[in-house]
């Protein structure tokens, strides 16, 4: 049997495993340090009252004669279809162009099946490895060069350009994922950048798929939480979200996608009616337990508590950010976003990661692990309990 040849275009040791295992050569060396990490972005918080008690409530009815639900429909609850909507997007989408999923990072990869093989993608340099490593697997872009794939159209964003990439660079009929706030820089587009963006799909008869994993740690009025909040993006772009970062769910698996009905391939075919085949013929469905903590997350009660808890990681990030601007270290992000870019111009990332495990004992992440713009980059994540991200910020003056 033969061996899937985009499999082998993928570079060895993706970036969490790679940190994972520095982490615990450390430890060995080094029995008795008391590791801290602000590395990989994963929730450390207990899920609240009142969206535990609908999982709880969820669960409690499958053990019920009439809360019993086998299979449900692919596309998810049509309740919680309309309360995202509803709540989320507040008209800017309808019930029908929601899809729940058992998380955004499952469905980017899911969604690279609406163009096949054949297609270019564009990415933000740095940013997210499921846009990148999935278009490897599926075969739209080839080995990997020293400096990026290729077949990948990098899109750098840089101090020099406020993190906020040079559009003209995109080709025609590409996918262009943008996720903003971004992961891993913090950066979060205004709407005059998100217009321009939408407005260069349009021009290049090009798809975005938009990630907004993190949009409910924007606090500035004047961000944009959706790419709908542009005018013209109901024709060129694709949203996932996640339940993941803001309800801690990144253990429960819950998020969605909105592929809009306007949204049509070159050929005028509807993007969404394919979405649905496709969640229909390899997808079954979100766990209806985790639905039912969806649909508690997004009562007033559940709004609260993600409130709640999303205020909390931006606090750790407010006060990682100010220990490293006491420093002198530049740094963009960790105000509406619950990530850290700290620069070290000149330096390979590695490098300084190692220095700061050594130092501190303290795990950040490489920026040059999210594409090659992200060298001379580290990121802080705000994920963590209040007492160890004081510990670690005491430790890194
Ligand atoms: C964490 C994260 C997600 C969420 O993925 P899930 O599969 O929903 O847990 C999506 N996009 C980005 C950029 C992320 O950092």
């Amino acid at each position: 049997m033969q061996r899937n040849p985009c499999i082998a275009n993928i570079k060895a040791g993706y970036l969490f495993p790679e940190i994972a295992k520095r982490r615990r050569e450390f430890a060995a060396a080094h029995p008795q340090a008391k590791i801290i990490s602000l590395g990989i972005g994963n929730t450390t918080e207990p899920v609240m009252p009142h969206i535990n008690a609908g999982l709880a409530e969820g669960a409690r009815q499958l053990g019920t004669a009439e809360g019993y639900s086998g299979y449900g429909d692919e596309q998810g609850l049509t309740a919680l279809r309309e309360k995202i909507a509803s709540v989320l997007y507040n008209g800017l989408a309808e019930p029908d162009e929601v899809f729940i999923s058992d998380g955004a990072k499952c469905d980017i990869g899911r969604l690279q099946l609406l163009f096949g093989s054949g297609v270019k993608a564009a990415v933000q340099d740095p940013s997210y490895p499921v846009y990148v490593d999935g278009s490897v697997l599926i075969g739209s872009a080839g080995g990997w060069t020293g400096n990026g794939y290729d077949g990948i159209i990098y899109l750098p964003c840089i101090a020099a350009n406020d993190f906020f990439p040079d559009l003209s660079i995109i080709p025609s009929d590409c996918i262009i994922y943008f996720c903003s706030p971004n992961n891993p820089t913090g950066a979060v587009a205004n709407k005059d950048q998100l217009a321009a963006l939408v407005k260069t799909a349009l021009q290049k008869k090009s798809i975005i798929v938009f990630d907004a994993a993190y949009s409910e740690f924007i606090r500035a009025p004047a961000l944009p939480k959706s790419i709908y909040e542009i005018e013209g993006a109901k024709e060129c772009a694709i949203e996932v979200n996640s339940f993941s970062k803001t309800a801690g769910f990144t253990g429960v698996r819950l998020g969605w996608s909105i592929v809009p009905k306007a949204l049509k391939y070159a050929s005028g075919e509807s993007v969404n009616t394919d979405w649905n085949r496709i969640c229909t013929t390899i997808f079954n469905g979100a766990s209806n337990i985790a639905q039912a903590g969806g649909l508690a997350a997004l009562d007033s009660e559940g709004q609260k508590e993600i409130r709640f808890l999303t205020d909390y990681y931006l606090e750790n990030a407010a006060l990682i950010r100010k220990t490293l601007i006491a420093q002198g270290i530049t740094c963009t992000g960790g105000d509406n976003s619950p990530y850290i870019w700290a620069c070290f111009p000149g330096r390979d990332s590695w490098e300084v990661f190692s220095e700061i495990l050594e130092k501190c004992h303290v795990v950040t992440t490489p920026g040059a692990g999210f594409g090659p713009a992200g060298n001379g980059y580290i990121r802080f994540s705000a994920f963590g309990h209040r007492a160890d991200v004081e510990e670690a910020c005491a430790r890194l003056v």
